[in-house]
């Protein structure tokens, strides 16, 4: 009988180098890295990126030091970070504020149910402006139906103009949440407190998140200072909530489209236009479900002597203002007229009424704070008065 071969009585000889299982082994400490650091951050693991490409630098003169350790752990210790905050970002029903990189601070949601998003200001808080006062920035005639409060109507703006007040501060930020485009609308009728309904206005944002490794996330947020949406974030009127769904579908289906773009060059196309189309869609949507909705109830017409019109004084107050009361809007094109109670009278430079609207709080004071508008010309003045018969 042959004595058995000598291995495995005293010290077993190195083992024979197995680079794939070796590799596996690194692999796996790595992974169990970042899992580990990702529950200590208590990040839900569906909120991590699907992937995470790493720098290693081996030193092989002085082999693993504490520094090569600590370079490792902190690329991942970024990324769970950046995944932290995007998760945190995109918080269905308030928008995020750079200024406090948050989605829970005071600034994230409209301060009342009139309120629709309306850009950044210049620390990176999103700026709240009442519905009525955002067409009549845009001079869109539709303002004075929307006042009248009979109508729903919608307005499609696109992503650069809302995200023009962020500073360069927050550039490296701005894929946390970048707005693509939005639609604002309103007034919807939601039920108020004591039996009866009152109007509200939403926001309807398309916002892509930066998951990590150059992948987006597509979501439609619909904000509200209203009672449009339940605690869950569903909406109390279900044709609301079925053309939401419809553009939800679509817009899922383009983030499929930019995952598979991805795959096959590495680069994902702008989605911006396409993202466009789904919210012009959506606006198309919710105004055609309107004016039906309108017809079969009657709601339309009953709503009509709710709000108050301020145009009917729109020719007395420019012929009593004061010339402190007149000022041209930053374009040069109009004139506004400041009347009593927050009414604001917009005029051609010849005396013709353009609309009327009521501003609320310190809108009249921030206009003239921000040079939107400034005090008119004693020419214009003179112009204006002939035109509205008080030479
Ligand atoms: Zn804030």
């Amino acid at each position: 009988m042959n004595p058995s071969p000598p291995h495995g009585r005293r010290g077993s000889p190195p083992p024979r180098p197995d680079p794939p299982a070796l590799a596996g082994r690194a692999l796996g400490a790595l992974h169990s890295l970042a899992k580990g650091l990702a529950r200590a951050r208590a990040l839900d693991p569906s909120a991590l990126p699907d992937r995470l490409e790493l720098r290693v630098d081996l030193d092989l003169k002085r082999g693993p030091s504490f520094e090569g350790a600590r370079g490792l752990l902190d690329q991942i210790a970024a990324r769970i970070e950046w995944a932290l905050r995007a998760a945190a970002a995109l918080r269905s029903g308030r928008v995020y504020c750079f200024f406090c990189s948050s989605s829970d601070c005071a600034h994230a949601a409209p301060p009342d149910a009139d309120s629709v998003f309306d850009g950044y200001e210049a620390p990176g808080r999103p700026r709240w402006t009442d519905l009525p006062t955002v067409f009549l920035d845009r001079r869109d005639p539709r303002v004075d139906t929307l006042y009248g409060r009979r109508h729903l109507v919608t307005l499609v703006e696109e992503g650069p103009a809302l995200r023009s007040g962020l500073i360069e501060a927050f550039a490296a930020d701005a894929r946390v949440y970048e707005i693509l485009g939005q639609v604002v609308a309103g007034f919807f009728e939601v039920p108020s407190g004591n039996g009866r309904r009152e109007g509200s206005a939403a926001t309807f944002q398309v916002v892509r998140t930066a998951t990590g490794e150059g992948r987006s996330r597509l979501r439609l947020n619909a904000v509200s200072g209203g009672a449009l949406f339940d605690e869950r974030g569903a909406s109390v009127d279900p044709s609301l909530g079925r053309i939401l769904d419809i553009a939800r579908r679509r817009l899922a289906s383009l983030e499929r489209e930019l995952a598979g773009a991805r795959r096959r060059g590495g680069t994902e196309p702008d989605p911006t236009p396409k993202a466009l189309s789904i919210l012009r869609a959506f606006a198309r949507d919710l105004e055609h479900h309107e004016r039906a909705g309108a017809r079969r109830t009657g709601h339309g017409r009953e709503r009509s002597d709710a709000g108050h019109r301020p145009t009917a004084l729109a020719f007395p107050e420019a012929r009593e203002a004061g010339v402190d009361r007149i000022f041209a809007d930053e374009r040069g094109e109009t004139l506004v007229v400041l009347g009593k109670a927050g009414r604001a009278h917009v005029f051609t430079a010849d005396g013709r009424h353009v609309t009327s609207v009521v501003l609320r709080g310190d809108e009249v004071a921030r206009r003239i704070r921000t040079r939107r508008w400034k005090p008119a010309s004693p020419e214009a003045i003179a112009l204006f008065r002939t035109g509205i018969g008080r030479g």
